[in-house]
């Protein structure tokens, strides 16, 4: 059955009048199992004036009373977690454990928010100058918009969702709309879990709708997660509207292999990550980097790892890895592959030009390793987003953080090795916000911030945990006389 994913606004299921709709397509089979909503400006404008009605009440609800639905919804999500996740496994592609996993990281964000009692407090003094005290309150901004990739349809919507509503906001996502079928069953819990109408919307649609929300002078605040480029435009034509803005791009991991590392450890680990979501992770390992003799022992071992991964359809027993997400997407991997190659690096293990039986027109590219990869190609600089692995070799450890530190992404770098004065040199030179040490997938829990460098963050607050509350909150400074004298005697 084909199922059509309408938004949500003010409270009801709505779909616009003459609007498009876009196919939503299961990458494993290329059956079309759903078809969605591009909202139009003015379905958007609706939302948005629906969400700023919300926000004039929910802002006065006191705060340990608005996070009463977050903690209904943190069961609502645990109670039909299998559900949620066979709907991610089928519109994204990645295996149903998976699918399990990136739910629970995305529950830990409601279950952090729902501190917004503690975690939005202000701070005083008294007595800043004789009988003068001095406040911080935090408050929050309006109305607050989301656009999320495809690659975690359920826990990057929840990198923001929590935080935004617990702080007093009204929020509104735009999923990616080549995975909108997870976002709603997300809202039909959301519905179950007793927000107010306005408080909690949902906008579908591509780059239109996304412009739509940029360009709405209600729009206080846009939390974007993407590639580079859309989110150097998003971040852009956000501030130059007067909004806050917080962007997190593209990446391409180094991640640095040294010859006391353990090797069994290591390449289990490594394997996970670079292979693991079908390498459609921003933090995934997608340069591995050995020094000395870890190039021999390491690059036999990650090669056999890579060989017998098994991929297949997600709901499958058994199966390590997935598809990926179009056969545009196959298309420009296999070419970057074939690119590496033309630039001399050797094509160790070859994922191109392979099938899955039953699953024939699904979009595989097995788990592909590219060896001797020369660090000034364009190879070694692009993300390419599919289960590829680019192996460099260095002397030494000086040469290899040098090669970890010179590219333009920064969103996570990692080291193997079993030497903690290498490892703490590491931590403190690599150009990353997120560093692993031992660590494939340095996933940052949800009490901390994720905290993507350079071409990978555009921005200053990061989301999650401390930086979200700041984020969609604005500081307001009390300064304030009460002379004694005017202390009546009653
Ligand atoms: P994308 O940039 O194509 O799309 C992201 C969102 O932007 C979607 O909602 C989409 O509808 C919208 N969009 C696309 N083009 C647009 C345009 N021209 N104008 C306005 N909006 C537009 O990204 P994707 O392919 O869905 O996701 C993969 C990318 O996301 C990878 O580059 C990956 O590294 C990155 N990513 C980064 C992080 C992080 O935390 N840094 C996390 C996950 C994914």
């Amino acid at each position: 059955m084909v199922e059509q994913v309408r938004d949500y606004i003010g409270g009801q299921w709505v779909e616009a009048p003459d609007a498009e709709w876009l196919n939503v397509v299961n990458p494993a089979s290329a059956d079309v199992i759903g078809k969605v909503l591009l909202t139009p400006r003015e379905v958007v404008a609706q939302a948005v004036e629906s969400g700023h009605q919300a926000f004039q009440e929910w802002r006065y609800v006191p705060v340990g009373e608005r996070i009463q639905p977050l903690f209904k919804l943190k069961f609502l999500l645990d109670e039909h977690i299998n559900d949620l996740a066979r709907t991610i496994t089928n519109e994204c592609g990645k295996t149903f454990a998976e699918s399990v996993g990136e739910l629970r990281r995305g529950i830990e964000n409601v279950e952090v928010a729902c501190g917004a009692p503690a975690l939005m407090q202000g701070y005083n003094n008294e007595d800043v100058a004789r009988g003068i005290d001095e406040h911080l309150f935090r408050q929050p901004l309006g109305v607050v918009t989301a656009i999320t990739p495809f690659n975690f349809p359920a826990m990057i919507p929840l990198w923001f969702l929590p935080y935004a509503v617990a702080t007093g906001n009204s929020f509104i996502l735009k999923p990616s709309e080549r995975v909108p079928m997870t976002s709603h069953k997300l809202f039909e819990l959301i519905e179950q879990a007793g927000f107010p109408p306005g408080v909690i919307q949902l906008v579908n649609g591509g780059k239109d709708t996304v412009d739509a929300l940029l360009d709405h002078p209600q729009v206080k605040a846009v939390s974007f997660v993407g590639s580079t480029p859309v989110a150097r435009y998003v971040y852009s034509r956000a501030s130059a509207n007067g909004k806050r803005a917080q962007c997190q791009g593209g990446a391409k991991n180094p991640v640095i292999i040294l010859p006391d590392a353990d090797m069994e450890m290591t390449t289990r680990i490594m394997a996970d990550s670079a292979f693991g979501c079908a390498g459609q992770r921003c933090l995934a390992a997608s340069v591995a980097i050995t020094v000395g003799d870890a190039r021999h022992t390491f690059t036999e071992s990650i090669a056999d790892a890579a060989i017998q991964r098994r991929v297949g359809y997600g709901l499958d027993e058994g199966v390590q890895m997935g598809p990926v997400i179009t056969d545009a997407s196959k298309a420009r991997i296999e070419s970057l592959i074939a690119q590496g190659q033309q630039e001399g690096a050797d094509v160790l293990v070859d994922g191109r030009n392979k099938t899955v039986p039953r699953y024939e027109r699904g979009y595989w590219v097995y788990p592909t390793i590219l060896n001797n990869v020369n660090p000034q190609s364009a190879i070694a600089h692009t993300e390419i987003f599919g289960p590829v692995l680019s192996l460099m070799h260095a002397a030494s450890i000086e040469e290899a953080i040098k090669l970890v530190n010179d590219r333009a992404y920064g969103n996570m770098a990692c080291i193997f090795t079993s030497d903690g004065a290498a490892a703490r040199r590491f931590r403190n030179e690599a150009n990353a916000g997120n560093i692993g040490i031992n660590i494939g997938v340095a996933a940052p829990m949800a009490f901390f911030p994720f905290s993507g460098w350079n071409e990978s963050f555009f921005g200053d607050l990061h989301a999650q945990a401390h930086h979200g509350i700041e984020f969609y909150t604005q500081t307001k400074v009390v300064v304030e006389r009460w002379p004694r004298e005017w202390n009546r005697q009653f």
